[in-house]
Protein backbone atom coordinates (compact mmCIF):
# COMPACT_ATOMS: atom_id res chain seq x y z
CA UNK A 1 0.00 0.00 0.00
CA UNK A 2 2.91 2.30 0.44
CA UNK A 3 5.89 3.12 -2.05
CA UNK A 4 8.22 4.74 0.62
CA UNK A 5 11.38 6.52 -1.21
CA UNK A 6 14.80 7.62 -0.07
CA UNK A 7 16.40 11.17 -0.22
CA UNK A 8 15.34 12.56 -4.03
CA UNK A 9 17.74 15.57 -3.49
CA UNK A 10 16.77 17.17 -6.76
CA UNK A 11 17.11 14.05 -8.52
CA UNK A 12 13.78 14.55 -11.01
CA UNK A 13 14.35 12.45 -13.54
CA UNK A 14 15.39 8.94 -11.16
CA UNK A 15 12.44 9.83 -9.26
CA UNK A 16 9.85 9.74 -12.32
CA UNK A 17 11.78 6.87 -13.98
CA UNK A 18 11.47 4.96 -10.03
CA UNK A 19 7.62 5.69 -9.92
CA UNK A 20 6.97 4.40 -13.29
CA UNK A 21 9.24 1.35 -12.99
CA UNK A 22 6.90 1.36 -9.43
CA UNK A 23 3.79 1.11 -11.69
CA UNK A 24 2.63 4.75 -11.26
CA UNK A 25 0.92 6.41 -14.04
CA UNK A 26 0.43 9.88 -15.63
CA UNK A 27 -2.58 11.94 -14.54
CA UNK A 28 -3.90 13.49 -17.62
CA UNK A 29 -2.80 16.99 -18.72
CA UNK A 30 -1.23 17.14 -14.70
CA UNK A 31 2.60 17.15 -13.72
CA UNK A 32 1.69 14.14 -11.14
CA UNK A 33 0.57 10.50 -11.19
CA UNK A 34 -1.11 7.90 -9.38
CA UNK A 35 -1.09 4.17 -9.23
CA UNK A 36 -4.04 1.99 -10.60
CA UNK A 37 -3.72 0.17 -7.37
CA UNK A 38 -4.43 3.11 -5.21
CA UNK A 39 -0.43 2.20 -3.34
CA UNK A 40 0.40 6.22 -1.85
CA UNK A 41 4.46 7.55 -2.39
CA UNK A 42 5.75 8.52 1.02
CA UNK A 43 9.26 10.17 1.07
CA UNK A 44 11.71 10.80 3.97
CA UNK A 45 12.43 14.09 3.20
CA UNK A 46 15.22 16.16 1.69
CA UNK A 47 13.77 16.91 -2.09
CA UNK A 48 15.57 19.52 -3.00
CA UNK A 49 19.07 20.84 -2.86
CA UNK A 50 22.35 18.94 -4.29
CA UNK A 51 21.11 17.57 -7.54
CA UNK A 52 19.71 19.49 -10.54
CA UNK A 53 16.41 19.83 -10.74
CA UNK A 54 14.82 20.84 -7.34
CA UNK A 55 11.67 23.52 -9.05
CA UNK A 56 10.54 20.57 -11.01
CA UNK A 57 10.83 18.36 -7.89
CA UNK A 58 9.05 20.76 -5.78
CA UNK A 59 6.38 21.24 -7.98
CA UNK A 60 5.58 17.41 -8.57
CA UNK A 61 5.71 16.79 -4.79
CA UNK A 62 3.00 19.53 -4.58
CA UNK A 63 1.06 18.59 -6.89
CA UNK A 64 0.75 14.45 -5.46
CA UNK A 65 0.10 15.93 -2.60
CA UNK A 66 -2.58 17.73 -3.41
CA UNK A 67 -4.01 14.94 -5.42
CA UNK A 68 -3.82 12.56 -1.89
CA UNK A 69 -1.40 10.51 -3.51
CA UNK A 70 1.68 11.65 -1.62
CA UNK A 71 2.92 11.53 2.20
CA UNK A 72 6.06 13.30 3.24
CA UNK A 73 7.88 14.02 6.53
CA UNK A 74 10.52 16.89 7.09
CA UNK A 75 14.36 16.49 6.24
CA UNK A 76 16.62 18.81 7.47
CA UNK A 77 17.09 20.29 3.98
CA UNK A 78 13.36 20.85 4.08
CA UNK A 79 13.02 22.32 7.19
CA UNK A 80 16.56 24.86 6.04
CA UNK A 81 14.60 25.59 2.68
CA UNK A 82 11.25 26.46 5.17
CA UNK A 83 13.67 28.62 7.56
CA UNK A 84 15.27 30.67 4.21
CA UNK A 85 11.78 31.09 2.93
CA UNK A 86 10.33 32.57 6.02
CA UNK A 87 13.77 35.55 5.84
CA UNK A 88 15.58 33.73 8.09
CA UNK A 89 19.63 34.68 8.04
CA UNK A 90 20.24 31.20 6.62
CA UNK A 91 23.88 30.12 4.76
CA UNK A 92 23.32 29.05 0.72
CA UNK A 93 25.35 26.02 1.43
CA UNK A 94 24.61 22.55 -0.28
CA UNK A 95 23.06 23.11 -2.95
CA UNK A 96 20.63 25.32 -1.34
CA UNK A 97 22.07 28.59 -3.73
CA UNK A 98 20.99 26.59 -6.46
CA UNK A 99 17.41 25.52 -5.13
CA UNK A 100 16.81 29.26 -4.89
CA UNK A 101 17.86 30.24 -8.24
CA UNK A 102 15.26 27.44 -9.87
CA UNK A 103 12.44 28.26 -7.43
CA UNK A 104 12.80 31.69 -8.34
CA UNK A 105 13.25 31.19 -12.24
CA UNK A 106 9.96 28.92 -11.66
CA UNK A 107 7.88 31.61 -10.32
CA UNK A 108 7.82 29.44 -6.87
CA UNK A 109 7.26 32.74 -4.44
CA UNK A 110 8.58 32.00 -0.75
CA UNK A 111 5.43 32.15 0.93
CA UNK A 112 4.36 29.06 -1.44
CA UNK A 113 7.52 27.62 0.34
CA UNK A 114 7.34 28.10 3.28
CA UNK A 115 3.65 26.76 3.41
CA UNK A 116 4.72 23.74 2.12
CA UNK A 117 7.42 23.06 4.34
CA UNK A 118 5.53 24.21 7.33
CA UNK A 119 2.90 21.49 6.96
CA UNK A 120 5.15 18.92 6.51
CA UNK A 121 5.28 16.14 10.17
CA UNK A 122 8.51 15.38 11.91
CA UNK A 123 7.25 11.51 11.69
CA UNK A 124 4.17 9.94 10.02
CA UNK A 125 3.01 6.70 11.91
CA UNK A 126 1.08 5.12 9.51
CA UNK A 127 -0.66 1.40 9.09
CA UNK A 128 -2.07 1.25 12.64
CA UNK A 129 1.10 1.95 13.93
CA UNK A 130 2.78 -0.68 12.64
CA UNK A 131 4.83 1.59 10.49
CA UNK A 132 7.20 4.69 11.33
CA UNK A 133 8.59 7.04 8.65
CA UNK A 134 10.83 9.63 9.90
CA UNK A 135 13.97 11.72 8.22
CA UNK A 136 16.78 10.85 10.17
CA UNK A 137 16.74 9.19 13.54
CA UNK A 138 13.57 7.53 15.57
CA UNK A 139 12.57 6.69 19.47
CA UNK A 140 9.79 4.61 20.35
CA UNK A 141 8.97 6.89 23.05
CA UNK A 142 8.12 9.74 20.44
CA UNK A 143 5.03 7.81 19.31
CA UNK A 144 2.50 10.11 21.57
CA UNK A 145 4.34 13.31 20.61
CA UNK A 146 2.98 16.00 18.67
CA UNK A 147 4.25 15.25 15.02
CA UNK A 148 4.85 19.07 14.29
CA UNK A 149 6.52 19.54 17.83
CA UNK A 150 9.25 20.61 18.70
CA UNK A 151 10.10 17.99 21.70
CA UNK A 152 10.77 15.40 18.44
CA UNK A 153 11.64 18.04 15.90
CA UNK A 154 15.88 17.80 16.07
CA UNK A 155 16.23 14.23 16.51
CA UNK A 156 14.11 13.57 13.57
CA UNK A 157 14.94 15.34 11.37
CA UNK A 158 19.13 16.24 12.15
CA UNK A 159 19.53 12.76 14.29
CA UNK A 160 22.20 12.33 17.05
CA UNK A 161 25.50 13.96 16.22
CA UNK A 162 29.29 13.52 18.55
CA UNK A 163 31.35 16.04 17.60
CA UNK A 164 32.78 16.66 14.14
CA UNK A 165 35.56 14.64 12.08
CA UNK A 166 38.18 15.89 10.90
CA UNK A 167 36.70 17.40 7.67
CA UNK A 168 33.99 19.26 9.55
CA UNK A 169 31.13 16.95 9.22
CA UNK A 170 29.26 16.10 11.79
CA UNK A 171 29.88 12.18 13.32
CA UNK A 172 26.43 11.03 13.32
CA UNK A 173 26.04 8.25 15.53
CA UNK A 174 24.66 5.00 14.47
CA UNK A 175 21.41 4.91 16.58
CA UNK A 176 19.72 1.94 15.04
CA UNK A 177 21.85 -0.49 16.02
CA UNK A 178 21.36 0.02 19.23
CA UNK A 179 17.64 0.32 19.21
CA UNK A 180 15.63 -2.42 22.03
CA UNK A 181 12.42 -3.19 20.03
CA UNK A 182 12.68 -4.78 16.95
CA UNK A 183 8.58 -3.14 16.22
CA UNK A 184 7.32 -1.12 14.64
CA UNK A 185 9.24 -0.76 11.73
CA UNK A 186 10.74 2.03 10.87
CA UNK A 187 11.68 3.75 7.64
CA UNK A 188 14.28 6.49 6.95
CA UNK A 189 17.12 8.41 5.00
CA UNK A 190 19.46 10.86 6.03
CA UNK A 191 22.94 9.04 5.77
CA UNK A 192 23.63 7.98 2.55
CA UNK A 193 24.63 4.29 2.06
CA UNK A 194 25.75 1.96 -0.64
CA UNK A 195 22.99 -0.88 -0.35
CA UNK A 196 19.78 -0.20 1.43
CA UNK A 197 20.16 -1.40 5.36
CA UNK A 198 17.74 -2.99 7.66
CA UNK A 199 18.58 -3.43 11.59
CA UNK A 200 16.68 -3.88 14.62
CA UNK A 201 13.59 -3.34 12.59
CA UNK A 202 14.82 0.19 11.13
CA UNK A 203 15.35 0.42 7.15
CA UNK A 204 17.73 3.45 6.09
CA UNK A 205 16.62 3.85 1.96
CA UNK A 206 18.99 6.98 1.26
CA UNK A 207 21.23 5.24 -1.47
CA UNK A 208 22.57 8.53 -2.19
CA UNK A 209 21.19 9.61 -5.21
CA UNK A 210 22.77 12.97 -5.88
CA UNK A 211 26.32 11.77 -4.71
CA UNK A 212 26.10 8.83 -7.90
CA UNK A 213 24.59 6.10 -6.23
CA UNK A 214 20.86 5.12 -6.89
CA UNK A 215 16.97 6.03 -5.30
CA UNK A 216 15.51 3.44 -3.94
CA UNK A 217 11.67 2.45 -2.91
CA UNK A 218 10.78 0.35 -0.32
CA UNK A 219 7.48 -1.85 -1.11
CA UNK A 220 5.40 -1.68 2.52
CA UNK A 221 4.05 -4.28 3.33
CA UNK A 222 6.08 -6.72 0.93
CA UNK A 223 9.05 -4.78 1.98
CA UNK A 224 10.55 -5.13 -1.42
CA UNK A 225 13.21 -3.13 -2.68
CA UNK A 226 13.16 -1.40 -6.13
CA UNK A 227 16.07 0.92 -7.15
CA UNK A 228 16.79 3.43 -10.13
CA UNK A 229 20.84 4.22 -10.35
CA UNK A 230 21.57 7.93 -10.63
CA UNK A 231 22.18 8.97 -14.13
CA UNK A 232 25.71 10.68 -13.20
CA UNK A 233 27.04 12.41 -9.98
CA UNK A 234 25.53 15.32 -9.70
CA UNK A 235 27.26 16.42 -6.12
CA UNK A 236 30.47 15.23 -4.25
CA UNK A 237 29.87 13.60 -1.29
CA UNK A 238 31.79 15.17 1.35
CA UNK A 239 30.69 13.37 4.27
CA UNK A 240 31.08 9.47 4.70
CA UNK A 241 28.85 6.72 3.03
CA UNK A 242 27.00 4.52 5.76
CA UNK A 243 28.26 3.91 9.12
CA UNK A 244 31.84 2.19 8.58
CA UNK A 245 35.13 3.84 7.92
CA UNK A 246 34.25 4.69 4.10
CA UNK A 247 34.33 7.99 3.59
MN1 LIG B 1 19.56 14.02 2.72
Amino acid sequence: MYDIIGDIHSCHDEFIELLIKLGYLWIPNRFSMFHPDKRKVVLVGDITDRGWHPASVFQFVENMIEDGNLLMVKGNHDDKLQRYAKGNNVKLLHGLDLTVERMEQAGISNERIFNFCNKLPHFLVLDGGKLIVVHAAWKDKYIDEDPFGKRVRSWCIFGPIAGQSASGMPNRIDWAKDRINKTPIVVHGHQPIREVRCINGVWNIDTGCAFGGALTALGYPEMDIISINAKQVYCQREGRWGYGEET
